[in-house]
């Protein structure tokens, strides 16, 4: 190859443009490098609770923006609750969960006391970003002590994975701390003698979102009368510190009706969403 007079000058000025642009490019892929590599692991997550969807039951994915699901028109107050007039109410306010746990394990406040096997306290992580509340024991919760275990524990637990939680990572109560007979469902006068212990449960943990199990924890902690499907799809605000939360189905109601755990899903979205916007 022969080179014309003054090439040499155009031969350096094309090597350096060509080093100039490996090191722009190389620049290029260590910033981008860190972007593909979230890409990557939002994908794992993403594909990881879609898994957890399907397990679920869930088809539909039903994706809703922040601003739509958590602004001010959404905040639904609802007044504390009322506990002063409470019957049976504890004037001493405890100091740790151990406490109102032992406290519970000797109540004899309601009949409930005479049929039951085991009290209920609640079990998980006792400074839990999420608290889910559902209403009482069942038989199985009643033999072995520990809330939410059997079928509707399983479901609550593929619930809370498909959050990115573990169970041990929430804390999960009921409002009653003893199983009524045959399942029945709780009594007002039961809730009311039973609901300080978890309003004690709720200050000492207090968590970032509850979510309410079922209609009749969502009414125990609203204090109110409202239907499901009025109370269902908003953010409410419970109790003096104004913690948002979220009324969802009963993972036992799911079971007998698995076409609402999509329903269920939007709601766990709607509470996941709020939590991150607080
Ligand atoms: S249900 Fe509650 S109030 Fe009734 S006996 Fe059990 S712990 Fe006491």
């Amino acid at each position: 190859m022969f080179l014309k007079p003054g090439s040499n000058r155009v031969v350096l000025w094309a090597i350096l443009q060509i080093g100039l642009g490996i090191i722009v490019i190389s620049q290029g892929c260590c910033r981008l490098f860190p972007v593909l590599q979230f890409i990557h692991v939002e994908h794992i997550h993403l594909t990881r609770q879609l898994r957890l969807l399907n397990q679920l039951g869930v088809d539909v994915w039903v994706h809703r923006t922040t601003d739509r699901l958590w602004s001010a028109d959404s905040a639904v107050p609802v007044s504390p609750p009322e506990t002063d007039d409470i019957p049976g109410r504890d004037s001493l306010v405890p100091t740790s969960l151990e406490e109102i746990e032992k406290a519970v394990r000797s109540c004899e406040k309601c009949p409930l006391h005479q049929t039951r096997t085991r009290t209920v306290f609640g079990s998980g992580c006792p400074d839990a970003d999420w608290l889910f509340v559902g209403e009482a024991p069942g038989a199985q919760e009643d033999r072995q002590g520990k809330p939410f275990v059997g079928r509707a524990g399983k479901l609550l637990d593929l619930m809370i994975a498909a959050l990115g939680l573990h169970r041990s990572e929430v804390y999960i109560a009921n409002v009653l701390k003893c199983r009524p007979p045959n399942n029945r469902d709780p009594r007002p006068d039961e809730v009311v003698q039973c609901e300080h212990y978890l309003q004690h449960q709720l200050a000492l943990v207090r968590p970032k979102i509850i979510v309410a199990l079922g209609l009749t924890a969502t009414r125990a902690l609203l204090k109110t009368n409202r239907g499901f499907r009025e109370l269902r799809g908003s953010v409410h605000a419970y109790g003096d510190q104004d913690i948002p939360l979220v009324a969802t189905y009963h993972p036992a109601y799911l079971l007998r009706n698995p076409g609402q755990k999509s329903k269920s899903w939007e709601d766990l979205w709607l509470a996941k969403t709020s939590i991150q916007a607080s």
